[in-house]
């Protein structure tokens, strides 16, 4: 799975003002997007791994109307990442079309990929180049070849010799970009946040005291946030859409929908750029806020929740993260003899899935231990009423509620029986102010769906609970 992009930390403003981003977050653009190219037929993204066939790479054609489309919706700056052995045969071709959309470019490759040849076609280009591992011999041939912005890629892996790594390529000018810890990406091994938050510490003073550069954030922990997410997505090979190279949940593919309606409508999205009040403990009230949520992909890749705390954060050492799944108990506001669901057991783009296992004291159970059938449109709506339940804070979470006001679809399959374990999955089709219309699915744990069908929720609001509930 290629997972490399920009999940750097900042050592350097970003080229957009902050009136830029809060324009970008009010009309769900973007200001910078990463396009992940391959050499291979097939992409490698985390939904063609997960799957069971990988889809065919995006055609030039098609790479070039995405390029279009994220300049319509405000895209200014693009890093290609194409990090093969060898170089994308259309490699060109795409970054002549980002110079006619007038974007500035970044290419992360590995240093011997770039001939001689392609160097001098970057440097025609003014492509800046980030090489994904130090490569001193590539750095010297790019440098003599014209390249201008030249940067290299490193990783907390190399914490007992990045001082001095750091130093050698500021001297060079050559800008060192360090990767933030993520446990799954980057081979970190057993690292404490105590150890990268000390090696951070250096950095920042080397930077400071040596070469008069002011890190935008000057705190060790605020470093594990570049908060990219608020103007930037990623778009893999296949076209599909992410948040960024380290949040693998797929927002929606280029192939089927345009990326302003897949940026719009994601609630990965919306929710990560609304991170004052949705990202959770101990992010969401710590003084460094302001300037950082954490990283994303590494509270995903620990927790399986993206709004998690950063668990990897040395001011989170003491914080209860929980992780999923997560019994359902205080999500929801149903009592126990009425939950026909037991854990949240994962949460997606607009998509929750949960579990339940059929007790044999429950009301819905007749004398043979059957299921009745009516407990399926339940199980979707308490699933889709955890899911949300999961987003709000422990404030907010007993003020919550939500009724169920139309069935639509229902098909039932087969019966379930005491003892049986069922999946659920719930899908947000669509949001209208207040009401809702989710997609549900109950299958059983050995893979036979059981039902299936579409709800409408109402969400009212507090006023409007007390004068319809008792
Ligand atoms: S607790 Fe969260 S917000 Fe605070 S510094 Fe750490 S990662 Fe950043």
């Amino acid at each position: 799975m290629n997972l490399l992009g920009d999940t750097s930390i900042l050592t350097r403003p970003i080229p957009f003002s902050t009136e830029d981003v809060v324009a970008c977050i009010a009309r769900t653009g973007l200001l910078s997007f990463e396009l992940q190219l391959s050499n291979a037929a097939h992409c490698d993204c985390a939904t063609c791994e997960a799957g069971l066939t990988r889809e065919v790479v995006l055609s030039l054609d098609e790479i070039c109307d995405v390029i279009r489309q994220a300049k319509e919706i405000g895209a200014r700056h693009c890093i290609v990442v194409d990090s093969g052995t060898s170089l994308n045969a259309r490699l060109v071709n795409v970054l002549d079309e980002l110079n006619r959309s007038s974007l500035d470019v970044e290419l992360y490759a590995a240093g011997d990929a770039i001939d001689d040849t392609m160097a001098e076609q970057l440097a025609a280009r003014d492509v800046a180049v980030s090489l994904v591992e130090l490569d001193e011999l590539s750095l010297a041939r790019l440098t003599k070849r014209g390249i201008r912005r030249l940067a290299v890629q490193l990783y907390f892996r190399q914490i007992s010799s990045l001082p001095a790594i750091w130093r050698r390529l500021r001297n060079s000018s050559v800008e060192p970009q360090l990767h933030i810890a993520h446990p799954k990406m980057y081979d970190e091994g057993d690292l404490t946040a105590s150890q990268m938050s000390h090696v951070v510490t250096e950095l920042i003073r080397i930077d400071r005291d040596e070469f008069r550069i002011s890190w935008p954030v000057e705190s060790p922990h605020a470093a594990r946030s570049n908060m990219r997410h608020r103007y930037a997505c990623r778009i893999a090979s296949c076209g599909m859409v992410y948040a960024s190279a380290d949040l693998p949940i797929p927002m929606g593919s280029v192939r089927t929908e345009t990326l302003r309606d897949i940026l719009s409508l994601s609630e990965v999205l919306e929710n990560i750029r609304d991170y004052r009040t949705k990202v959770k403990e101990p992010c969401r009230t710590c003084s460094q806020s302001v300037d950082c949520y954490g990283s994303r992909g590494a509270a995903y890749a620990l927790t399986g929740d993206y709004l998690a705390g950063d668990p990897l954060c040395e001011r989170a050492e003491s914080a209860e993260i929980a992780s999923l799944p997560v019994p359902i108990a205080g999500l929801v506001p149903h009592g126990r003899s009425i939950r026909m669901v037991d854990e949240l057991v994962a949460v997606g783009e607009r998509r929750a899935w949960t579990s339940y296992t059929v007790p044999a004291d429950s009301q819905f159970v007749d004398e043979m231990g059957r299921l009745d059938e009516t407990a399926y449109v339940e199980m979707i709506a308490q699933s889709f009423a955890a899911s949300h339940g999961f987003h709000l804070s422990a404030d907010e979470r007993p003020l919550h509620r939500g009724l169920l006001i139309g069935i639509k679809d229902l098909t039932i399959v087969s019966q379930a029986v005491v003892g049986d374990r069922l999946r659920i999955g719930v899908h947000k089709v669509t949001r209208f102010g207040d009401f809702g219309v989710v997609d549900g699915t109950v299958h059983h744990e050995d893979g036979r769906l059981l039902a299936a069908g579409q709800i409408k929720v109402w969400r009212p609001s507090d006023e409007q609970a007390k004068a319809i509930i008792p």
